[in-house]
């Protein structure tokens, strides 16, 4: 162990209460830092599933979906101050079990409680419209609730992604199931505990950690679910879709990106540096909206690549509580995901420009891999087409404005962009033209901002989260016309 183990539970949460899961079965958690045991969770399957999407019925239809919106609201922003207060334990939990540096996991939990805090003001700010239509009628639009929606969360941002979806639909006053990542559940078990103390009533929140293909596979398929929203990769996604559509069921995926930043000649350089290096360095890449591609202008190719380089060569990276530049990736696998990117580059011939350093006592059996900065990646080689989700950075080199925008725009994906440019014409140009769901000029936002709405176009996912708009895609429109003559 690198600190105190955070404290684990081995129960679901269903109906207000905790459970064993009906299969009696556990999954070790493991500290990424150095890839040992640390306690277990439970490993919920199909039977805990039914009983959490039950007990969310119960409440859509119950004492939940009854309460009014400023008062669903008022729970909201008690529960934001309950985070506020127990924001230490969190962290710590958080950055024991991803991994993450803990000032990062600190500032995942106080987003955390910045999104309770956003989407309980939002809760009774949200009302429908009155439409002018024939003469004798009046036509007005109601935003209900869905009623239960599903919630599958990954292991990267966990609390903050708990925050963006749950926060927006029991804002709404959605009755929520969610299935946080084998991976990574303390946080969310923890806030199952905070939601119970804040005092939402029994069933408005339930939680049911597990297996992807277990758990996550039956919240997806349920019958008894009126939305769901999924983060993580693209071949899941693509099978909580088709669970999904078999009933019918609406859905929000969030499902990555091959995000670039684009650095023009007269851009100030010296702005720009800590934004590429935090765009991909924050969370060890581990980021759906990570700006892991670096588009530069041929004139200043050199000296600007230079200087990511020395700025990369100077990461340390550590184990959550050493409180490094980078920390471990999640797990063995993804490590070896990463590698793999790493040792392709080589076999291919691609320029290793700079790599940080391993601090020297890093845990012997943490999951750590050393950022590294490739340069002249040709825009259609695998390392700048494929979402890799470690800390690897791929610098392009462009001619002119157009073929900029070709070289970002030309993979399958569309979360974020970023620009850095001082000219005005060309910022405007550039935020029409790139294909994204958010452009981020002389700055890179990496997801950030509870405010802004976030999610992709083509491969990146469809649906929005954050913002005003996210109650929009947790709440149903009704349209009511009257007759009067
Ligand atoms: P994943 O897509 O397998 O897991 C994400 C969530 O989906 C987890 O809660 C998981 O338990 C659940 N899940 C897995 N299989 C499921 C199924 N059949 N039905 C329903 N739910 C299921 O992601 P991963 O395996 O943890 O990571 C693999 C890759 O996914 C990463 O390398 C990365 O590229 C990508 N990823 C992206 C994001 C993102 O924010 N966009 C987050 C995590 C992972």
């Amino acid at each position: 162990m690198t600190g105190p183990a955070p404290r684990a539970r081995t129960e679901i949460l269903a109906g207000g209460e905790w459970h064993a899961p009906a299969g009696g079965d556990t999954i070790a958690v493991v500290n990424p830092s150095d890839g040992v045991t640390m306690g277990a969770i439970a490993r919920g399957g199909v039977v805990d599933i039914d009983r959490a999407v039950e007990a969310a019925r119960r409440a859509a239809d119950g004492a939940w979906g009854r309460l009014p919106a400023a008062e669903r609201g008022r729970l909201l922003s008690r529960l934001s101050r309950a985070v506020g207060e127990r924001a230490e334990e969190l962290a710590l939990a958080e950055a024991a079990d991803t991994g993450k540096p803990l000032r990062q996991a600190r500032a995942d939990i106080a987003a955390l409680a910045r999104y309770f805090e956003f989407y309980g003001g939002a809760a009774d700010k949200v009302h429908g419209e009155t439409l002018p239509y024939l003469d004798g009628y009046t036509v007005m639009t109601f935003r209900e609730p869905f009623g239960v929606t599903g919630h599958i969360i990954p292991w990267n941002y966990p609390a903050q992604i708990f925050g963006r979806s749950v926060g927006a639909a029991l804002a709404m006053g959605n009755a929520c199931v969610v299935k946080p990542a084998e991976d990574a559940s303390l946080s969310t078990l923890l806030l199952g505990e905070l939601a119970i103390a804040a005092g939402l009533p029994p069933g408005a929140l339930n939680i049911v950690p597990g297996y992807g293909e277990e758990a996550g596979a039956a919240l997806a398929a349920h019958p008894g679910i009126d939305h769901i929203s999924f983060t993580g990769s693209p071949e899941v996604g693509t099978l909580v879709q088709q669970a999904a559509g078999k009933h019918h069921r609406p859905v929000t995926l969030e499902l990555g990106g091959k995000s670039p930043q684009l650095v023009f000649a007269d851009a100030d350089q010296e702005a720009a540096l800590p934004f590429i290096l935090g765009g991909i360095v924050q969370n060890a890449g581990q980021t759906c909206s990570a700006g892991s591609r670096l588009l530069v202008e041929d004139r200043i190719y050199d000296t600007f690549v230079g200087k990511v380089a020395d700025r990369f060569a100077a990461l340390r990276v550590g184990a959550s509580d050493m409180d490094l530049d980078v920390g471990p990736v999640i797990n063995r696998r993804q490590k070896e995901r990463v590698e793999s990117y790493l040792a392709l580059a080589r076999r291919d011939g691609l320029k290793i420009l700079a790599e940080g350093t391993l601090a020297p006592n890093v845990p012997p059996g943490g999951f750590y891999v050393k950022p590294t900065l490739i340069g002249e990646v040709p825009p259609d080689h695998r390392l700048a087409q494929e979402e890799i989700f470690g800390p690897v950075l791929c610098a392009i080199r462009f001619r002119d404005e157009a073929e900029a925008i070709a070289i970002a725009n030309g993979t399958p994906y569309g979360l974020v962009a970023g620009v850095w440019t001082r000219d005005g014409a060309r910022q405007m140009r550039l935020a029409r033209a790139l294909k994204s769901g958010q452009v981020f000029i002389n700055n890179f936002g990496a997801g950030g901002g509870v405010e802004l709405p976030f999610g992709g176009v083509k491969r990146s996912g469809h649906g929005r989260e954050k913002g005003f708009e996210a109650l929009y895609h947790f709440s149903a429109l009704k349209t009511v016309a009257i007759r009067h003559g």
